[in-house]
């Protein structure tokens, strides 16, 4: 994301406090900063929750945070009836760190689970209890147990988590990157986020603008709580956090 606020989250995402000037109001209670630790909703990741601080210490809850129509700006949603700062304060804006770090552990884990299940992907959503990612496969060739064994595999392994930003034109010489078949990545802006999972990539690598941890392990426990099929050749996996329930 370029344009008027900085996506600091993007190169550090765990900024849980950042400092940033109020650039402007946007309608009656979006709060739009020159810089944002607090990510904004997009590719099934929900936006942050948490405060901001004034320089004489009053907090102001932030309910919700998103991208502005045209993208270039991150809109912080103050809490209805809060008293607004004004543009120019410098604010210091605190994430719900607890949340978000487990948005991100859940957030990495739906990357490794499109490891353990190499199909396409037609859906997902990240959630701080649950996840749920969308396969086109044609046979109920799922496992909850074996896939459980695979993903908890990946976790173990502690593989590095990073980011590469490559072109338009990189990710078309490269169309195998995406594992999405309805969600195509964000074009426009000339340059593309990658996340890339182990040495050089090699575990995955796949465009996105989310939010990860930096090595599998962190993670944690997790498993593959329910496995429902939607549509003919299509199955919704769900990501829960802890050991696999005994059957
Ligand atoms: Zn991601």
């Amino acid at each position: 994301m370029a344009g008027e606020t900085e996506a600091a989250y993007q190169d550090d995402a765990y900024l849980s406090t950042l400092e940033a000037r109020l650039l402007r109001i946007d309608g009656e209670r979006g709060l739009v900063f020159d810089r944002s630790n607090f990510f904004a909703s997009g590719g099934g990741q929900p936006g942050d929750t948490g405060f901001i601080e004034t320089a004489d210490g009053r907090q102001i809850a932030i309910v919700d945070t998103r991208a502005s129509d045209d993208r270039s700006a991150i809109v912080l949603t103050a809490i209805e009836g809060a008293d607004l700062p004004s543009p120019g304060d410098t604010l210091v804006l605190h994430v719900d760190w607890a949340r978000r770090y487990k948005l991100m552990r859940m957030h990495t884990a739906c990357h490794l689970l499109t490891v353990a299940c190499p199909f396409p992907v037609t859906g997902a959503a990240v959630g701080e209890d649950e996840s749920r990612v969308d396969f086109d496969i044609p046979e109920a060739a799922a496992d909850k147990g074996e896939l459980t064994r695979r993903l908890m595999e990946l976790v173990a392994a502690n593989h590095p988590v990073f980011t590469r930003w490559i072109t338009d034109a990189d990710l078309d010489a490269n169309p195998d990157l995406v594992k999405s078949k309805n969600v195509k990545p964000p074009r426009g802006s000339g340059r593309i986020r990658l996340v890339c999972i182990g040495e050089d990539g090699a575990v995955d690598t796949q465009p996105c603008g989310g939010t990860h941890v930096l090595e599998t392990a962190e993670v944690g426990e997790v498993h593959i709580g329910k496995i429902e099929k939607k549509g003919k050749e299509n199955r919704r996996f769900r990501i829960r956090f802890g050991p696999l329930p005994a059957a």
